[in-house]
């Protein structure tokens, strides 16, 4: 098990997880009163770190969904296949989980077809239901089963945003960056790196965070500064760990590139 500052929830078994505020308590609640939940916040703040330590918590199987704009009903309730000269059916992960009393994941769910809605509805209020079109089946949800989506509110979500009438079905959880002290304790935790290290890795971070409304469509997430860490811990100089892992895969623009190895210098 990886060192941390630990909650009673960490068990061995489960991925760590560093709590922000009562998010754990609520998603037992909301699980142990059969409620979805719904994550909101940014990329890369732990989100789907936060599921699989609860699926793990709670013992069940996850199904994550990772929702495109192709993603439909069918691949998340299954579908006809043709092998060895027949057609069988084949569940998708959402009928799964279903079946299994399990979590079903569905990451940035405002991604997906509109047609998803037909299926999301009906399971998420207290019907908990599970229509099979293509089968004729309907499947009762056991208690067990528990539906989680998350989105980015700030995310070119604006148009496509969450319908009333869909997102009034959940328990909202919002998520954002740890603060400093807890972004630390994550950061080392995850990288191995030590504390004195990470330290200013985190503060560069918080400084790059400040300039989002100005050059960058999104602020740097923890995990970028985790992998900023990993590099570090393997011998790479600060700046240049800063550059790969913080500054690239934040801009194409070579200006804006400049501008943030000038706030990478300055911290580290
Ligand atoms: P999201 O699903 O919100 O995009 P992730 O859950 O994948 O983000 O988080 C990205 C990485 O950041 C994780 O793999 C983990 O290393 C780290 N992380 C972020 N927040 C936490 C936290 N509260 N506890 C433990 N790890 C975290």
């Amino acid at each position: 098990m990886k060192p941390s500052a630990v909650s009673a929830d960490n068990l061995p078994q489960a991925p760590y997880y560093l709590p922000q505020g009562r998010e754990v308590e609520l998603f037992r609640h909301a699980h142990h009163n059969q409620l979805p939940v719904l994550l909101k916040g940014p990329t890369g703040c732990g989100k789907t770190r936060f599921i699989e330590h609860m699926a793990a918590v709670l013992d069940r199987p996850l199904y994550t969904v990772a929702c495109h704009d192709d993603l439909s009903a069918s691949d998340l309730v299954g579908r006809h296949l043709i092998g060895d000269g027949a057609t069988y059916w084949s569940d998708g992960p959402l009928t799964r989980a279903v079946r299994e009393g399990g979590i079903c994941y569905l990451d940035e769910v405002v991604e997906a077809r509109k047609d998803t809605t037909v299926v999301l509805h009906p399971l998420s209020d207290d019907r908990r239901m599970l229509p099979i079109e293509r089968t004729g089946e309907t499947l009762q949800a056991p208690p067990e089963f528990m539906l989680v989506v998350s989105y980015n509110p700030g995310y070119q979500n604006l148009l496509k945003g969450m319908k009333t009438s869909t997102r009034q079905r959940f328990v909202g959880l919002r998520f954002d960056f740890p603060d400093p002290e807890r972004e630390r304790a994550i950061v080392a935790a995850e990288s191995g790196l030590d504390d004195e290290r990470v330290g200013p890795l985190v503060e560069l971070a918080r400084d790059l965070r400040n300039l989002k409304d100005h050059d960058l469509e999104e602020a740097p997430s923890t995990r970028l500064v985790v992998h900023a860490a990993v590099l570090v811990r393997d011998g790479f100089r600060p700046a240049e760990a800063a550059r790969s892992a913080l500054v690239e895969p934040l801009t194409d623009d070579e200006e804006t590139a400049m501008a943030l190895m000038e706030v990478v210098d300055a911290v580290l």
